[in-house]
């Protein structure tokens, strides 16, 4: 007879892409975990999974999963809730494994999976009743979004995504400048960061160019903040660098506000700095390859409800051919 084997919950949990196999021992591990939570009115929908239907959602949008041992901790089923947007399914940790946080470890993967899927955003709802399902979320980054009246017993999450590319050289960079430009509109903040030397004024360039700015874009490094005006109609780059900056009071000073409203403001250095500026932000981080050659990794990322439509997953790819990526 086979002994049930107490869990080693000690190991350390191997995160994995969620494959056909696993169906119907995710179903198990997912009434597992609904099946322990307290009874809620209305009843989840969890105890209906069978390996058929957990079978059909990972062909749809795939799943990853938690696996300790041989055993299968943790899962999460990835739906798609409109182009670019994936949905968190059934995000389930077995009982036997909880409290060892395993579910921060696959929201983790979870992310990293559907930012490579394309996605640039993340949606869930967690069931309102369960007090510490709402915190658990906010603490990984995810804002609650306005209810749904006809399902009043769901808090609806999201997060925005990161989306990464290689960006292999200096004419390149300013590409991704103007294709971002096309979809940036007066009272857009751009929040630019990296190093020095990292690219952030030739993605400006970029922007200014796509803007119609017909002046050079240099880095304000001395003046702090230069105001460009666009030829072509499209609306005016306000071009801020916080490097020499201590804090949102020192920017605060630059009177950056006057302008806000009506033109797009993109702030170098702008990470810790420019946030209390607006609640919607086109962040864009660039990484140098470690290997010291010209590639940059960008990773773009929008918050607030102005990008929550918006498919930059989808401009970011469009501006930078997969053939050139590494
Ligand atoms: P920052 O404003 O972040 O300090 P700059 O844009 O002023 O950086 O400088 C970046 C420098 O790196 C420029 O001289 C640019 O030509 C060079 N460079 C080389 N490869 C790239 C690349 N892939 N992306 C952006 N800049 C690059
Ligand atoms: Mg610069």
């Amino acid at each position: 007879m086979p002994q049930p084997t107490t869990p080693d919950v000690s190991a350390e949990p191997q995160l994995r892409v969620a494959e056909p196999r696993d169906a119907a021992e995710l179903a198990e591990v997912i009434h597992a975990a609904f099946g322990a939570r307290p009874p809620l009115d209305p009843p989840s929908t969890a105890g209906n999974e069978t390996a058929d239907s957990v079978l059909a959602a990972l062909a749809a949008g795939g799943g990853v999963v938690a696996e300790i041992g041989d055993r299968i901790a943790g899962v999460v089923l990835i739906g798609t809730a409109r182009p670019g947007v994936a949905h968190w399914r059934r995000v389930s940790v077995h009982p036997d494994f909880w409290r060892h946080g395993i579910g921060t470890e696959l929201v983790a993967a979870a992310e990293e999976l559907a930012a490579e899927q394309g996605h640039h955003r993340v949606e869930l709802v967690a069931r309102r009743e369960v007090a510490s399902l709402v915190g658990f979320w906010q603490r990984r980054g995810y804002t609650v979004e306005p209810d749904d009246p006809d399902q009043p017993w769901y808090v609806h999450l999201a997060k925005s995504l990161p989306t990464a590319v290689w960006i292999p050289t200096t004419e390149r960079m300013r590409e991704l400048g103007r294709s971002l430009a096309d979809v940036l509109a007066p009272g857009d903040l751009v929040v630019a960061n990296g190093d020095l030397g990292a690219g952030k004024t030739t993605l400006t360039q970029g922007i200014g160019e796509g803007l119609g700015i017909s002046e050079t874009v240099i880095s304000p490094t001395f003046v702090l903040s230069r105001v460009h005006r666009s030829t072509t109609g499209r609306p005016t780059l306000v071009h801020v660098d916080a490097y020499r900056l201590s804090g949102p009071d020192e920017l605060e000073d630059l009177d950056l506000d006057a302008t806000l409203a009506e033109a797009v403001t993109v702030v170098e250095w702008g990470a810790g700095v420019a946030e209390p500026m607006a609640e919607d932000r086109l962040h864009i981080d660039i990484l140098r390859s470690e290997d010291g050659g010209n590639s940059r990794l960008v990773l773009v990322r929008g918050v607030g409800p102005r990008w929550a439509e918006v498919d930059l997953a989808q401009i970011v790819r469009a501006a930078t051919p997969a053939t050139e990526g590494q």
